[in-house]
């Protein structure tokens, strides 16, 4: 290889990897392809249950499911179907199942409010929703403030666990097949997949990923530079841990769509615990780790995470967030140099990867690079100065533009929303970024309004609103601090009406009352007399950073 393999098109910055073939063909299609090679392998298993199910079971179930949304449901191709559900076994069925229906499937995290809950089943009009037997409370009532009336599907986490009246048993709709034709499968550019992200600015909308974007997704992360998993043989399978949500794209594309593809076993971990995640390593003994830059620094600063452990880890990859490189650099000297530490960069808009830690970045020993562009994408560096100039040379710092076969069709239901991402085709990330001599990418900010908890999403302005209805309460304004453990939390400053008095305890514990756990104001609340705005209203939102840096 040539040290300097930035390939350039006139400004266009390409993948120095050849472009790969995306076949036309569905999820379901291309999932379940070599399925029956291996039927009695383990494709999941639960982590804390142990139930699982081999590659035939996933198959034969996702088929009954199919066959029970159309026939028994009336479900109907197009319609929307919610998963509020964590990382369980029948996750993939629940996926698959629906898909194999031509419904589209939008994600909910199990840990969101009713409140938050319905907002996302009101702009979805969704079907039916998916749901624990625990959990069936809460999707009720969160269709209830949704104003909906739609069928709740069950499943027990345990056997012990009864079924809630007046929802249905996955159970039995996936153990018994419906007479019913099967439907052709659908057009590859029909929306197969639809996360909530905030994007740019915001808040939270369906991002509309078709089946061609995740498939080309998976095909562009699995080439041999670039793939995690090894190859399954009758003697081999790698062991890969479900740690992250599915409810997130780089736990659906990253982890459950592109292993079980490549006929890995996936391990579920409904919920994060540092004893559930020790037991994950003892009993089950997994070959490549796909995590978030706080489970490496759990990993890299815990004792209790000892170094026999993780010795029969090959890969270690984090992405969604930034890898501090102190954290990078400890987890390597405990890993040893069998372990390669690799990264990635994506958004849920892009199915999710665009660069990606390969053997080239390896073999070169760079550190704190998110890796080189993937194959069949093309980039733009442009100047951050307001003078839209694309950048031509390593080491400048442009944000990122994207083009490629993963890029969303666009926002659902928001055209002005998705105009305002897309310039001549290429979609903006609000992120900035350079490459260095080799095609390497290194991030260097955000700067779009997005907050990252933990490597989850939190839109300041779904907080920004539900401070602004507090009773006492006139204005908000929401950023993102740095942290150590959670790499930002939120913070607001707020301005009381006239003549009320803020009780910023009482302020805490109503925005906690309304949002998931990690969106709280961890950051603090401060009390100001007025939000700095342009002229158009829009909030100021970096002027409020300039001021909690100089604080
Ligand atoms: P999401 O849509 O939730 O995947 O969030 C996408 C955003 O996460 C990106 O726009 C980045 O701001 C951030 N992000 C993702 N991966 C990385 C990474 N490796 N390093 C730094 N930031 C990242």
């Amino acid at each position: 290889l040539s040290p300097v393999t930035v390939r350039h098109n006139s400004h266009l910055i390409k993948s120095s990897i050849p472009d790969v073939n995306i076949p036309n063909v569905t999820i379901p299609e291309f999932i379940f392809k070599d399925f029956l090679k291996y039927p009695h392998k383990i494709a999941v298993e639960c982590n804390v249950t142990g139930k699982k199910f081999t590659f035939e079971e996933i198959l034969v179930k996702s088929r009954n499911l199919n066959s029970a949304l159309r026939k028994k449901l009336k479900l109907t191709p197009g319609d929307i179907v919610a998963i509020l559900l964590p990382n369980i076994p029948e996750y993939a069925i629940c996926v698959l199942g629906s898909l194999l229906a031509n419904l589209t499937v939008t994600t909910i995290n199990p840990i969101y409010t009713p409140d938050e809950i319905s907002r996302q089943l009101k702009d979805t009009e969704a079907k039916a929703i998916f749901t624990l037997t625990a959990l069936a409370p809460l999707a009720s009532a969160s269709t209830k403030l949704a104003n909906q009336s739609v069928p709740i599907i069950t499943i027990k986490m345990q056997n012990t666990d009864s079924i809630p009246e007046g929802t249905h048993d996955l159970f039995q709709l996936v153990n018994t097949k419906l007479d019913i034709e099967d439907l052709p499968p659908c057009d590859t550019n029909d929306v197969a997949m639809l996360p909530y992200s905030s994007g740019t600015t915001g808040l939270p909308k369906g991002v509309q990923l078709t089946h061609r974007n995740i498939i080309a997704n998976i095909c562009q992360t699995n080439t041999s530079q670039l793939r995690l998993s090894s190859e399954t043989s009758d003697q081999n399978q790698d062991v890969i841990p479900a740690i992250l949500p599915f409810f997130h794209i780089f736990g659906m594309t990253g982890i459950l769509f592109v292993h079980l593809h490549n006929l890995c076993k996936l391990v579920t971990l409904p919920k994060f615990s540092p004893e559930q995640f020790l037991h994950l390593f003892i009993n089950h003994k997994p070959q490549v780790l796909i995590v978030v830059p706080s489970i490496v620094s759990l990993m890299a600063n815990q004792p209790m995470v000892k170094k026999e452990y993780l010795q029969q880890i090959r890969v270690v990859f984090s992405g969604s967030a930034p890898l501090g490189i102190q954290d990078e650099e400890k987890l390597k000297s405990k890993v040893g140099n069998k372990t390669q530490i690799k990264q990635g960069y994506g958004l849920t808009e892009t199915s999710p990867a665009v660069f990606m830690s390969s053997n080239r970045s390896i073999n070169l020993g760079i550190r704190g690079t998110v890796g080189e562009i993937v194959p069949n994408t093309d980039i733009k560096l442009i100047k951050i100065d307001g003078s839209q100039q694309e950048i031509n040379s390593p080491r400048e710092l442009g944000e990122i533009f994207v083009k490629g076969p993963q890029v969303m069709k666009g926002y659902y239901k928001r055209e002005e929303a998705t105009k305002e991402v897309f310039d001549d085709g290429f979609f903006k990330t609000g992120d900035v970024a350079y490459y260095d001599e080799n095609g390497m990418f290194f991030i260097s900010e955000r700067i779009k309004e997005l907050i990252k908890v933990k490597g989850f999403q939190v839109a300041p302005a779904e907080l920004e609103e539900i401070l602004r209805n507090h009773p006492d309460l006139l204005e908000a304004g929401v950023i993102g601090v740095p942290h150590k453990q959670y790499g930002e939390v939120p913070r607001a400053y707020v301005v009381p009406k006239p003549n009320h008095k803020v009780d910023t305890d009482g302020v805490q514990r109503y925005v906690a009352e309304k949002v998931a756990k990690y969106k709280q104001l961890k950051g603090g609340i401060e009390i100001v007399d007025s939000i700095p705005k342009n002229t158009s209203g829009k909030i100021l939102r970096n002027q409020l950073k300039k001021e909690y840096q100089k604080a």
